[in-house]
């Protein structure tokens, strides 16, 4: 197994308005690693997935890409790199939201090949090629001419991972990518993140599907309270000795 690591977060604290959210966390990624992090709401989750992906600004810790730091401590304070650093950095990760965070104007085509062409300057014909073939992958073809409000809940899902996918990410960010769908539509969705997962695509998964991430993870974390409580290859936290852990995942069987 390679066992580069692609991303690190050391000692993470964030609050708000003095309200302590994420509380010392440290965690690293592997290539080739599928991390799910499971806890109760208002746990922390959204916004450790905020920090690590550069949407939040954390208030101290470390955040290390592929080695290189994004963010760091310097007398008690997060330092963040330059603009430009950042932006090179950006284009390690791709990010799936709960809700799907479609452009509503533009067509299924031209959500995914945005960020290529208007962010990463790739030639219109090169991305338009990628944004097909994504969308062929994805079960998507004819769906290329189609606006957001045609499709329905899991297919304007599995577009956004193709438009994630789209600046071809090192690693995948998913935050409770099917907690707005219907218990029907799911499943198509975790089938496109179990096929990611068998090619060998790095994520990190925060869901409520605890027997997908039983299956699918090489690692899960259980967070409560801003911090991890538990943490360990999916039989380790299903069948923990943890009290809190047993009493969480309990509530979903
Ligand atoms: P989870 O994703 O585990 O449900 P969140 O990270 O969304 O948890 O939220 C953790 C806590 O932080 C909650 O108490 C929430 O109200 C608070 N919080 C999150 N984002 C903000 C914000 N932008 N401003 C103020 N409080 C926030
Ligand atoms: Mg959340």
């Amino acid at each position: 197994m390679d066992t580069e690591i692609l991303l690190e977060m050391n000692h993470i604290r964030k609050s708000f308005d003095g309200l302590s959210v994420i509380r010392d966390i440290s965690l690293s990624v592997r290539k080739g690693e599928v991390l799910s992090i499971i806890g109760p709401s208002g746990s922390g989750k959204s916004t450790l997935l905020r920090c690590a992906t550069l949407l939040e600004k954390m208030d101290g810790g470390e955040l290390i890409y592929l080695g290189e730091k994004a963010a760091w401590e310097e007398d008690g304070k997060c330092v963040y790199a330059g603009k430009n650093k950042l932006k090179e950095l950006r284009g390690n990760f791709g990010l799936v939201f709960q809700n799907f965070n479609l452009f509503p104007h533009y067509s299924v085509i031209k959500n995914i090949m945005d960020a290529p062409v208007c962010t990463a300057g790739a030639p219109k014909k090169e991305a338009k090629e990628k944004a097909l073939k994504l969308l062929a992958d994805l079960g998507l073809s004819d769906k290329a001419d189609a606006y957001p409000y045609q499709l329905s809940g899991g297919q304007q899902q599995r577009v956004s991972i193709a438009r994630a996918l789209a600046l071809s990410p090192k690693i995948l960010f998913f935050d409770e990518p099917t907690s707005a769908l219907d218990p029907e539509l799911t499943g198509e969705v975790l089938k496109v993140i179990s096929a990611l997962a068998a090619e060998h695509m790095t994520m990190i998964i925060v869901t409520h599907e605890m027997q997908f991430a039983r299956e699918l993870s090489d690692r899960i974390i259980f967070m409560e309270q801003g911090v991890i409580q538990a943490q360990g290859t999916p039989e380790e936290i299903f069948e923990a000795q943890n009290e809190r852990v047993r009493e969480f995942i309990g509530k979903f069987q």
